[in-house]
């Protein structure tokens, strides 16, 4: 199976029900308002699916690395802020 973008949509159909009705994902709890756009993520407007709008593929792998990396950030400022 191959996900084809179809020339009226900037994103690839739904893998999960094949539905072109999907949008931007503006905000999650992981990733505030700029994790989401960080990983173009679209939401399934027909079954609720949210996916990497570019792929087709699950954002859980993309999530987990971008919450270790902010955590890290984080991390490394708030050691530099005690010394
Ligand atoms: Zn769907």
């Amino acid at each position: 199976m191959s996900y084809q973008v179809p020339a009226n949509s900037p994103y690839v159909p739904c893998p999960r029900c094949q539905g072109l009705n999907v949008t931007p994902v503006k905000f999650t709890w992981w990733g505030g308002a700029v994790g989401p756009r960080i990983l173009k993520l679209v939401k399934c407007q027909q079954c609720g699916l949210s996916y990497k709008g570019k792929t087709g593929q699950s954002p859980t792998r993309d999530i987990v690395i971008y919450t270790v990396v902010i955590f890290a950030i984080v991390f490394a400022l708030s050691l530099l802020a005690t010394i």
